[in-house]
């Protein structure tokens, strides 16, 4: 089942698009499954089942932190990610940078843009991730954040089934990201966009996602 539903979503994916399997709430076994149909690329949003995932399971695996990453627990996250996705306030960012200079770590991360109307959620604005990447250019100075390398755009759409406002949120992403990759040549590992869930991921292909987060459609609904 697992195996089929990687493979039906592979076929259709194209290639250069990486396919985060987000296995949060699923048993080792589950994961074990895809790991035998060869992903090897997982997403967790829970810090403590993150590091459990991590330390026990095959040690070739790329994980993805894709959840709210509290200030306490980076600890349990940054050891182990290969790409922190959800950074998604500019405190966070500063900790992360001091957990890098201390640990002797440069850490892959994209910045978070908060999409939709949700006020609840989380996220970065335009304007915000538009002054990190400013001071991280060092066209003000000294470059800051040297032990974080800045590798894109993560964002989660709207949650409707109105496709016109899935689209609207993607297109305002995609475009944010293409005008901040040609506004910092200065940072050129800058060039992934993770959007795109279950719903939505064809259309976020089309948008240009580099990334897609897919978890339901390959493991089932979680319980
Ligand atoms: C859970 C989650 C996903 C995957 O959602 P599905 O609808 O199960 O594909 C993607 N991104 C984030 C940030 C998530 O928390």
């Amino acid at each position: 089942m697992i195996e089929e539903n990687l493979h039906r979503i592979l076929k259709e994916l194209p290639s250069e698009v990486k396919l985060v399997a987000v296995s949060k709430f699923h048993p080792f076994s589950a994961i074990l499954s895809a790991y035998q149909a060869g992903q090897r690329r997982f997403g967790e949003n829970r810090p403590q089942e993150f590091q459990l995932k991590a330390l026990q399971l095959p040690q070739d695996i790329e994980w993805h932190f894709i959840g709210h990453l509290q200030t306490n627990k980076l600890k349990m996250v940054l050891p182990y990610a290969s790409l922190v996705e959800s950074i998604d306030s500019v405190h966070l960012l500063d900790l992360v940078e001091l957990w890098g200079k201390a640990n002797g770590r440069t850490v892959d991360i994209l910045l978070e843009l908060h999409l939709g109307a949700e006020t609840t959620k989380g996220g970065l604005t335009e304007e915000e991730i538009e002054d990190i990447l400013r001071k991280a250019s060092g066209r003000e100075g000294i470059p800051e954040y040297p032990h974080i390398r800045f590798r894109g755009l993560m964002g989660m759409a709207t949650n409707t089934d109105d496709e016109s406002v899935i689209e609207a949120d993607f297109e305002r992403i995609s475009k944010l990201k293409c005008r901040l990759e040609e506004m910092f040549p200065e940072l050129p590992d800058f060039k992934e966009l993770s959007i795109g869930m279950s719903h939505d991921w064809r259309l976020a292909v089309r948008y240009g996602a580099t990334i897609v987060r897919i978890g339901s459609a390959i493991f089932g609904e979680r319980g």
